[in-house]
């Protein structure tokens, strides 16, 4: 939580539309999460982002969930509605926006594979399902959790083995491995990967994943995480102002706060 990018990136698209709001982070000890939103409720905050490990116990304490948080039983956006709590859930359609603007890919009637079967995955493989893919598989090191993440997918849902994502349009790696701490390590063999793939990383720290540097000398289109974080962002900003998010603002303070380290 102290290493939360939301106030940087939400604070600076107040700043630039001029807005009279205020993102601040609060630590909430575990199991407390209910509290918090009770006390969202007395206090009259408008609108909150919610991290782990509170995003299933903030999906049971708000009064109304979206299809996306509903489907997902998970919650990482709160809105107020009148005297309602909404809880969201960005991350699916952060992602969909980023994967447009940063590779150009439609999921619509395409192969797509997702590594990993975590909360982003969940999130990434419910997303590319309602945009109508044409297979969803998913490939993860514990099956029980790949068969729940696929299912989020319905009739498209599969899981999958490594050596399918040979045969898939779009790859999403979606565990964390080659994060900052375990730089260096791949997720899978990246002689699977072949030109005309699209492989869209979640990671945003390293910027450049062994997998990411691996994709792209064997000509892939590539992405990182950055586009889903500010995405996801913005996506946010814009339920709790109405207002369209200063895009290149979120995107420019992100990426400073990340060079800085
Ligand atoms: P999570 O819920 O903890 O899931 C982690 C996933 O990684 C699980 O599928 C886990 O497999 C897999 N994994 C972990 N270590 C592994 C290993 N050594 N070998 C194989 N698989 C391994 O985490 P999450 O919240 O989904 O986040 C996953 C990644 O997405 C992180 O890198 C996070 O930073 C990134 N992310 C990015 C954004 C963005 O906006 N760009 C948003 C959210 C998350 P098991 O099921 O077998 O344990």
């Amino acid at each position: 939580m102290r290493h939360s990018l939301s106030p940087t990136v939400q604070n600076a698209a107040f700043r630039a539309l001029d807005l009279d709001w205020v993102f601040v982070a609060f630590e909430v000890p575990e199991g407390r999460a209910g509290g918090a939103i009770d006390a969202v409720r007395a206090l009259g905050i408008d609108g909150l982002s919610v991290t782990m490990p509170h995003k299933s116990a903030v999906a049971t304490a708000v009064d109304r969930l979206s299809p996306d948080a509903s489907a997902l039983g998970a919650v990482n956006c709160v809105v107020r509605r009148g005297d309602e709590l909404v809880g969201e859930n960005t991350d699916g359609s952060g992602f969909l926006a980023a994967l447009a603007a940063d590779t150009g890919f439609e999921p619509a009637g395409r192969r797509c594979a997702v590594v990993g079967a975590g909360g982003a995955a969940r999130a990434v493989v419910l997303a590319l399902a309602r945009a109508g893919a044409e297979e969803v598989r998913v490939v993860n090191r514990t099956p029980d959790r790949a068969e729940a993440a696929a299912s989020l997918a319905g009739t498209v849902g599969r899981v999958g083995a490594e050596r399918d994502l040979a045969g898939a349009d779009l790859i999403v790696q979606a565990t964390s491995v080659g994060m900052a701490d375990r730089a260096g390590a791949v997720p899978f063999d990246p002689d699977l990967l072949h030109p005309g793939q699209v492989l869209a990383e979640l990671i945003y720290q390293p910027a450049e994943t062994a997998l990411l540097a691996a994709a792209r000398a064997r000509r892939l289109t590539v992405a990182n995480g950055l586009g889903m974080l500010v995405h996801q962002a913005a996506i946010a900003f814009e339920h709790w102002t109405g207002q369209s998010a200063p895009l290149a603002t979120m995107t420019a303070a992100v990426s400073a706060r990340l060079a800085a380290g």
